[in-house]
């Protein structure tokens, strides 16, 4: 068993207008201490003593905004603190803040796989969603990292951002396949009602393009388009959300869905070491203040009791197109949760005759035609 590494920059440039993360625009001084915080928290970590780190994502947040060196100094105090070879080191990046420098540094600290943030190729949906970059930033970004080594980029894409249109979507999509990344991710846009375009939203006004989102029919078209043309292109459905070329599905994040251990470190991570997981504080200025005093950034710590580890698997497993071995399952939980068993068989029975879920000798998955209502599917079989 190796363990995964997360790190967690919580600080962007502006906010986009559909963001419901944790992060915040900061000034820039305090990424120094921030970086040096992590640093102290993976030296008191007590890496060495466990599996060996083999992949680490640096994710946020913008990642890409703190300066190479800094970027620089937490991978080495990893590297230093877990003593395993790194086979996937990702960063997340937005498109505007890459430089030919800044790629060339990222590749020769060890990073091996960019994750871009394009979103979108249309400057109006980019400007709408409050994005700093546009379609030719890509195109830039792409080309800096391609001359600086880089082999294993995935790109990002939403659906249903404010302005989008059929043909609009189409032109993404075709665009994101002549930059020809290595990974794609397609995430659905869910309008979050404390984000500024939920609030816009919910008050019937117009900014940002809150009048003009598409529904959710049309979402779940660009859905299936997209996936259409990606298979097309030789790309693997490996993920709801995700789709790579063989061989490059994302190592790190195929840990969270095979409830694998990871270590959150910085302000907000979450962490799972097989039995329990917990989150870091969200506030950067108290985790670094906590991790300057010795203290630990630790709280929200449960331990992940029967019942929840079941609902984990299925919720987390059934992500992947390759679906969960549930023969496995009804042997490790059997001992503790048969009644709960039984209803899910029950549940299972109802979802397959109707389409929803497909079954092939002991592994169970969502049939690939119904991925765009698995959240219905979810909660039908888990509520
Ligand atoms: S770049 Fe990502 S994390 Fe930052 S504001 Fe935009 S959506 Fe939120």
């Amino acid at each position: 068993m190796t363990l995964g590494a997360y790190i967690q920059v919580p600080f962007c440039q502006t906010r986009c207008t559909y963001c419901n993360f944790h992060t915040g625009v900061v000034s820039r001084d305090r990424y120094e201490p921030y970086a040096e915080a992590i640093c102290r928290e993976i030296a008191t970590s007590d890496l060495a003593s466990g599996p060996k780190v083999d992949t680490v994502y640096f994710g946020g947040g913008t990642p890409s905004l703190l300066d190479p060196a800094l970027l620089t100094r937490i991978l080495d105090a990893l590297r230093r603190a877990s003593g395993g070879e790194l086979t996937e080191v990702t960063l997340e990046a937005d498109p505007e803040t890459i430089t030919q420098q800044k790629a060339s540094a990222w590749f020769a600290a060890g990073f091996n796989r960019v994750s871009l943030g394009a979103q979108s190729f249309n400057d109006r949906e980019l400007q709408a969603a409050g994005r700093m970059h546009r379609r030719e930033d890509i195109y830039r970004a792409a080309d800096f990292l391609r001359a600086a080594g880089f082999r294993n980029i995935s790109l990002d894409l939403i659906a249903g951002l404010a302005h989008q249109t059929r043909e609009s979507w189409e032109a993404s999509v075709g665009r994101v396949l002549r930059i020809l990344p290595e990974h794609v991710s397609v995430y659905m846009l869910e309008v979050d009602e404390d984000s500024r375009l939920g609030k816009e939203v919910l008050a019937g006004g117009s900014r940002y393009g809150a009048a003009d989102i598409p529904d959710d029919d049309a979402m779940a078209d660009f859905y299936d388009y997209a996936g259409e043309r990606f298979a097309a292109a030789g790309y693997e459905h490996y993920e709801i959300s995700n789709w790579g070329l063989p061989g490059r599905h994302s190592k790190h994040n195929l840990k969270y869905w095979r409830r694998e251990p990871y270590l959150g470190l910085g302000a907000g991570a979450h962490s799972f070491d097989g039995l329990s997981r917990w989150a870091n504080v969200h506030d950067p200025a108290r985790y670094v203040t906590l991790i300057e005093r010795g203290a630990s950034a630790r709280e929200q710590i449960e331990t992940v009791v029967p019942p929840q580890a079941l609902q984990e698997e299925f919720y987390l497993g059934l992500r992947q197109l390759e679906g969960i071995d549930f023969a496995r399952i009804e042997r490790d939980y059997e001992p503790q949760l048969s009644d709960r068993l039984i209803t899910l068989r029950e549940r299972i029975d109802q979802l397959r005759s109707n389409g929803f879920i497909e079954v092939d000798g002991p592994r169970l998955r969502i049939a690939p035609d119904r991925l765009t209502v698995s959240n219905e599917i979810f909660v039908q079989l888990l509520g």
